[in-house]
């Protein structure tokens, strides 16, 4: 990595844009002393881009996205934005809580999709960037009123962005309700270690600490059974390329069109060892993700080629980002064998994310 000397950290924030109602939406530019630099935006709690050395110590965007926010105004998957009030999907949009049934929006094939129609990820946030002792950060706040997408309770969530001047991009999460409600936020950046998603990502390798997961339905909803990764294309628990066994025939693969799975970790709650471990050989850039959070959803970008336009007039392929998504299971309100996403009034809803970089 290039040595923390040649690197003057300078953060700043310029305009990113306006929405159609004609509000004012920011970019933010965390830079850490090795020169590192993480755009984010307050629409969406967006990570824009992600600048990152390879071994030879030039940078490249690692995140797949948009160059400005008309980009992100427009129909995408969910490019790098911060996803809630319940990430992932909740069959039928159906919610009881306390005895009381509540209708979520339903927003996928009759099922609700992260947040529904106008989710966490097309908000405005309230930003404020703040020195911390570990790199710079930037604080993002949103109140979610009672009844957004059908939820109950007025909900007020912080997402913290430190871009650490030890390379890792962390991601702190509070929330707090005065109704009880569920809460599951996740990150949904597409990385792709190679070349800021030219190619596509099955040949970098990754690694999953999990040795279950959660088969799916056709209309990817979670069955509830928790299978062995054992003698599956799921096993990940050694380092595999991607692209090894996502075309084999197999039910779960076919119903995902690919990896679109959640794994169960096999050492939640903890920041200590990797859920996962992305490598690319080819540019030497290593990412390590860790988490507080029960569950990784690994999506290999299963949209066809050119459906979403890119950075720099760029068509991006097939596969040309891996989502990483720490989170609880999805359709967790219809499984009390789940860890549960239920907070209640007076309660603190935490979670830790960290996405690490390195060289091979
Ligand atoms: C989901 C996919 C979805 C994508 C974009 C992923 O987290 O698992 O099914 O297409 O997000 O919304």
């Amino acid at each position: 990595m290039a040595s923390a000397a040649t690197h003057k950290r300078k953060n700043m924030k310029e305009s990113f844009g306006m929405t159609t109602d004609g509000a004012e939406v920011g970019l933010y530019t965390l830079r850490n002393v090795y020169g590192l630099e993480a755009g984010i935006t307050n629409y969406g709690a967006i990570l824009v881009s992600l600048m990152v050395p390879d071994r030879k110590g030039k940078f490249s965007d690692v995140v797949l996205g948009f160059d400005n926010l008309a980009g992100y105004l427009n129909e995408h998957p969910c490019f790098g934005a911060t996803i809630g009030r319940y990430a992932n999907r909740i069959a039928a949009g159906r919610l009881s809580l306390e005895g009381k049934a509540y209708q979520l929006t339903r927003n996928n094939e009759g099922n609700h999709l992260h947040g529904g129609l106008k989710g966490f990820d097309k908000v405005i946030w309230i930003a404020a960037e703040r020195k911390s002792a570990i790199g710079p950060a930037l604080d993002l706040r949103y109140v979610s009123r009672d009844g957004e997408e059908g939820y109950p309770g007025e909900l007020t969530v912080e997402v913290t962005y430190t871009l650490r001047d030890d390379n890792e991009l962390q991601i702190d999460y509070t929330a707090t309700t005065d109704k009880t409600t569920i809460v599951n936020l996740t990150h949904h950046s597409y990385f792709n270690l190679r070349d800021a998603g030219a190619t596509d990502i099955l040949g970098h390798k990754l690694t999953i600490d999990a040795d279950h997961f959660l088969p799916i339905d056709q209309s990817s909803i979670p069955t509830g059974e928790i299978r062995t990764v054992k003698g599956t294309p799921f096993d990940f628990r050694k380092l595999t390329p991607i692209g090894t066994r996502i075309g084999q025939r197999d039910l779960q693969l076919l119903y995902g069109n690919g990896y679109n799975h959640n794994w169960v970790l096999n050492r939640p709650g903890q920041l200590l060892t990797p859920a996962a471990t992305v490598c690319d050989s080819t540019s030497g850039r290593m990412l390590e993700v860790l988490t507080t959070e029960p569950g990784l959803q690994f999506f290999s970008g299963n949209f066809p080629a050119g459906k979403f336009g890119g950075k720099g007039g760029k068509t991006y392929p097939s596969r040309s980002g891996l989502c990483l998504e720490a989170q609880h299971y999805p359709d967790s309100p219809q499984h009390t064998e789940f860890p549960s996403t239920v907070l209640r009034p007076g309660e603190n809803y935490l979670q830790t994310t960290i996405y690490r970089f390195s060289i091979i």
